[in-house]
Formats: structure tokens, C-alpha cells, sequence
């Protein structure tokens, strides 16, 4: 992999990096376009980050097509799909771990307390191998974007950073790879993440400030749905990602919703 960027570089052509897990769909796509259109050669690494998955969580079942992927990313004009091996990337004595603070702490950081230490590990390792000009996140896991923008400005990692928003299927949820544990009766629950964002929207539309107000609407919306649990509504700031108990500025509405067993994010950003 450094061999080809070197290769590149020296012709003094850019290079984006596009971390996923695999399993691509039109989300994945989008950023891959957005890439393509923005540096030379666009790199996608496809690694299912073991130390990203809790003891309970789904990485044995976490979908996987090799070669569909391979054959979208080729059609997507990709130059490099970088698929390392677990045990390439996590060697035996593998002892060194990214951990941002505070931009980790609350909403997914609550009940998926390693995750995001294995996401700016996975993150930062994958940054140093390709050394791009530029890697490209979607803004479906905005928690994830704030802790890889805070690691990128506090270890002085020579990249920047481009958020890209969030594709959605025509009904309005949003794409995800996990969306194929969705049997056809939770098709309709999952949607009550989408419809209590717009909710939300409206309210604020309205003139309601009130975060708890706002907040306590989206709960009664989801809850209206059989077969949902809420995990976490979170309204704050951006960057910080610290809460708001009032809706003022550009505010953050973030969500975590399990429908069945399968657990769904989405967010939005409210403006006044
Ligand atoms: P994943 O393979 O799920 O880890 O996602 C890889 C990248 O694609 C991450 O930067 C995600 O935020 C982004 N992504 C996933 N789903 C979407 C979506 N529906 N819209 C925009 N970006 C997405």
C-alpha cells in the first residue's frame, strides 16, 4: 500500500482515503464519487475492525461481500480496495491504543464504552499506512467524525478531513450496512428514527427551544412503534458534543434506537 502511494505522490497526484467495513451500499458510494471527483486516486480500506465490535455485538454476523464490493468500487473508478488481515493489522504483542476523551464520552460512547478507542486506533493506523491527502467520513456516525477530527488535530495527523451527508433510502432511512438485519415487519419501526428527526425539525421550525420538550416528542414517537427501544436522544453541540438543554444555533440532534434486535443510528443537525 505505501509503495503505490509513494508511486502516486512522487507524480504529484492526491489521494483520498475512505475507511469502511465492507458491504457497500449507495452511503458507501456517494463518499466514493465525492472522492473521485476531489483526488486523483481514491483508496477504500475494507476491514471489519475487530476492536471496534463490544463482547456482545455483531462482529461474527456483520455482513460480507468480498466481491460485489470489489466489483462497485471498480465501477466506482476506486483505485485501491485495502483489505489487510486482521492479524496483520493487530499482530501477536499489539499494545498501542488511540483514545480521544471527552468527544467519546455519551451518546454510542455510553453503551459501546471501547468502541470509539477501537475506531481512532483502526483509524489512525490506516491514516499512517496510506498517508492520503484527505480521508472522507459520512456524517451518518457523527460521533465518530467529531472523535477521528479531534485525534487528526491533537496528534497533528497531516490530513484533512471531509464530512459527507447522509444517503438515505427513498422512504428516508438512513443506509446502513446493518439495514439487512431488518426483517419486513421492522421496516416500518425503523423508519420512526427518520420521522422523529423531522419531528424535531418542525418543532424548532415552530419556534420550541426546549431541548427536554424536543426531546421528550421523539421518545413518545418512537415508543409509539411495537418491537423499538430507545437507547439514546442526545441534542447538543457539534463539535463538543456536549449537551444543550436549549436549542440554540447550530444544534445536534443525534439518536439510537433498537428495533428488535438490530440497534440504528441517524441525526440531524437543527437550525434555527
Ligand atoms: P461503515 O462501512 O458502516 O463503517 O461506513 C464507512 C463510511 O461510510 C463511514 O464514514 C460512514 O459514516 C459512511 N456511511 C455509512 N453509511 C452512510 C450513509 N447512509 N450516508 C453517508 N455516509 C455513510
Amino acid at each position: 500500500m505505501r509503495k503505490q502511494v509513494l508511486k502516486w505522490k512522487q507524480k504529484g497526484l492526491s489521494v483520498a482515503l475512505i475507511p469502511t467495513m465492507g458491504f457497500f451500499h449507495e452511503g458507501h458510494l456517494s463518499l466514493m464519487r465525492a472522492a473521485g471527483s476531489k483526488a486523483d486516486h481514491v483508496v477504500v480500506s475494507l476491514f471489519i475492525n475487530p476492536a471496534q465490535f463490544g463482547p456482545n455485538e455483531d462482529l461474527n454476523h456483520y455482513p460480507r461481500d468480498l466481491e460485489q464490493d470489489a466489483r462497485l468500487a471498480e465501477d466506482k473508478g476506486v483505485s485501491c480496495l485495502f483489505c489487510p488481515d486482521a492479524k496483520d493489522m493487530y499482530p501477536p504483542g499489539f499494545q498501542t491504543w488511540v483514545r480521544v476523551e471527552g468527544v467519546s464520552q455519551g451518546l454510542c460512547g455510553t453503551s459501546r464504552p471501547e468502541h470509539f478507542c477501537g475506531v481512532a486506533t483502526i483509524v489512525a493506523k490506516l491514516l499512517i499506512i496510506v498517508q492520503p491527502d484527505m480521508a472522507i467520513f459520512g456524517q451518518k456516525d457523527f460521533q465518530q467524525l467529531q472523535v477521528i477530527r479531534r485525534m487528526v488535530r491533537d496528534l497533528n495527523i497531516p490530513v484533512n478531513i471531509i464530512a459527507h451527508p447522509i444517503v438515505r433510502e427513498p422512504d428516508g432511512l438512513a443506509m446502513s450496512s446493518r439495514n439487512i438485519y431488518l426483517d419486513a415487519q421492522e421496516r416500518e419501526p425503523a423508519l420512526s428514527l427518520v420521522q422523529a428527526l423531522r419531528l424535531a425539525e418542525k418543532m424548532v421550525a415552530q419556534g420550541n427551544r426546549s431541548g427536554p420538550e424536543v426531546i421528550q416528542a421523539i421518545k413518545n414517537h418512537i415508543q409509539s412503534f411495537s418491537n423499538t427501544k430507545t437507547d439514546y436522544v442526545f441534542l447538543g453541540d457539534p463539535e463538543s458534543l456536549k449537551p444543550r438543554r436549549e436549542i440554540v444555533g447550530e444544534t445536534l440532534l443525534a439518536l439510537a434506537v433498537w428495533v428488535g434486535k438490530t440497534r440504528l443510528i441517524d441525526n440531524i443537525l437543527l437550525k434555527q
